[in-house]
């Protein structure tokens, strides 16, 4: 019997084959049928990383949008949830949801529960000498912020900061994901300070201070982990439970999500093909930093390209109210926002990150370039860096720490499938810039 088919059922002698089980949930299912631990015989061996492993990134997104969802669900039914938020999709909804939570006063919101309910046990990693360098404080306090760059320091700033640089990790403070998405974002900085720091101004506090503190590494009045640490402290007061200290990591999502300036980007529409009616349909398929989840019935590797053609124009299954025909309404979507900064979180080992993308709004094309990837495996995050030259860097904050490993070149005229993973570690995530 499959553990499909013993669902629901009790068993007094519990005899198993885990070795054919695929997954956690299997274990559970099969190993949950008896009755007792003497009634329960284990055929064969097992898999324990099969239950060790810990929680993937996707599931515990699940999780944390189910306790979402609850509490928009208690607050519908205490009569507190603001009416303006809309939402056809759970998506949309949790989306708006956030973004009015992120902008309301303190004592209007509910408490939230997840700090209690769930908390993610990081294993810890084999262990490795200090890396931390000897000028870095490891908590700034951040009331003593670097202050906004100032015009004069960015006209200033006339030096070519060349070198591609990276941030090496904290063994106290696990600090992996901060110190790829900082890599890529410093190397990307550099190319342009003044543009990047005026384009980046309005992306809200983390990012403000960042840009600050970038500014004050480039004068060598700082080191880059100098300004992590403070830049953590201050996610860390914003959302204590996305950004731990410790050695529980943040994930890559939570991370790009408060470093964008996260909105939609595109909206879209409905149009019948046969009377020519239109309506707005208040649904937005892309934000400033989109989450990409797995593509149901997909199997075959798509570009980031091709996923975004599938949501500009496709049929719907809705008949027109107009004129009653027999052909569904089409679905396009256009961009309203061109953002400096998008970034793409990808549950889907599929999707196949575009060195550049171009963007339509209003008759002019847009640029976004490609300039780093997010790489995740055994609770480590690591980074490619990819620059307006079309170098490629490789970043490990344990590994290459400060410096960079070049690789080749990056190959337009290619499919980038060898960015899809490093060194063994599968790409979750990326990083796209306004090509300047
Ligand atoms: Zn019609």
């Amino acid at each position: 019997m499959t553990d499909y088919g013993a669902q629901g059922k009790n068993r007094t002698y519990n005899a198993i084959d885990l070795n054919n089980c695929k997954n956690h949930q299997s274990y559970y299912t099969a190993l949950s049928r008896g009755t007792s631990a003497e009634g329960t015989i284990i055929l064969q061996g097992l898999d324990p990383w099969k239950i060790t492993s810990g929680i993937s990134g996707y599931l515990r997104q699940e999780f944390r949008e189910l306790d979402t969802l609850d509490e928009i669900t208690k607050l519908r039914y205490d009569g507190h949830f603001p009416e303006s938020l809309v939402g056809l999709t759970r998506n949309e909804l949790l989306r708006s949801y956030k973004c009015w939570k992120r902008n309301s006063p303190q004592t209007l919101l509910p408490k939230s529960t997840q700090a209690d309910s769930w908390r993610q046990i990081v294993r810890p990693r084999k262990a490795l000498p200090p890396q931390k360098p000897a000028t870095a404080p490891s908590h700034v306090d951040v009331a003593s912020q670097a202050p906004p760059p100032q015009v004069e320091d960015l006209a200033a700033m006339k030096v070519v900061l060349s070198d591609p640089a990276g941030l090496k990790w904290d063994s106290t403070d696990y600090s992996c994901v901060y110190d790829a998405v900082f890599t890529i974002l410093w190397n990307m900085w550099t190319e342009n300070p003044s543009e990047w720091s005026l384009l980046l101004a309005n992306n809200g506090a983390p990012m403000s201070l960042l840009i600050a503190h970038f500014l004050r590494s480039a004068q060598e009045l700082e080191s880059l982990e100098s300004g992590r640490d403070t830049v953590r402290r201050l996610l860390h007061e914003l959302q204590p439970d996305y950004f731990p200290y410790g050695k529980e990591g943040a994930v890559f999502s939570d991370l790009a999500e408060i470093l964008s300036n996260d909105c939609d980007i595109s909206c879209t529409t409905r149009r019948c093909l046969s009377c020519g009616d239109e309506t707005g349909t208040g649904r937005h398929a892309l934000h400033s930093c989109h989450t990409i989840l797995p593509q149901v019935g997909a199997d075959a590797d798509y570009l980031l390209s091709d996923y975004m053609k599938t949501l500009s124009c496709h049929q719907t299954t809705a008949i027109c109210e107009r004129c009653h025909s027999n052909f569904p309404l089409w679905e396009f979507t256009s961009f309203k926002n061109i953002p400096s900064l998008f970034t793409v979180c990808s549950y889907d080992n599929h999707l196949l990150f575009d060195p550049l993308l171009s963007l339509w709004k209003g008759g002019e094309a847009f640029q976004l370039r490609l300039c780093g990837i997010i790489y995740l495996a055994g609770f480590h995050f690591t980074a490619r860096i990819i620059r307006q030259d079309k170098k490629v860097w490789f970043h490990d904050g344990i590994d290459t720490g400060s410096c960079l490993q070049r690789e080749a070149d990056l190959d337009t005229s290619q499919r980038p499938d060898r960015l899809r993973a490093a060194y063994g570690k599968p790409a979750i995530g990326a990083i796209y810039c306004l090509d300047l």
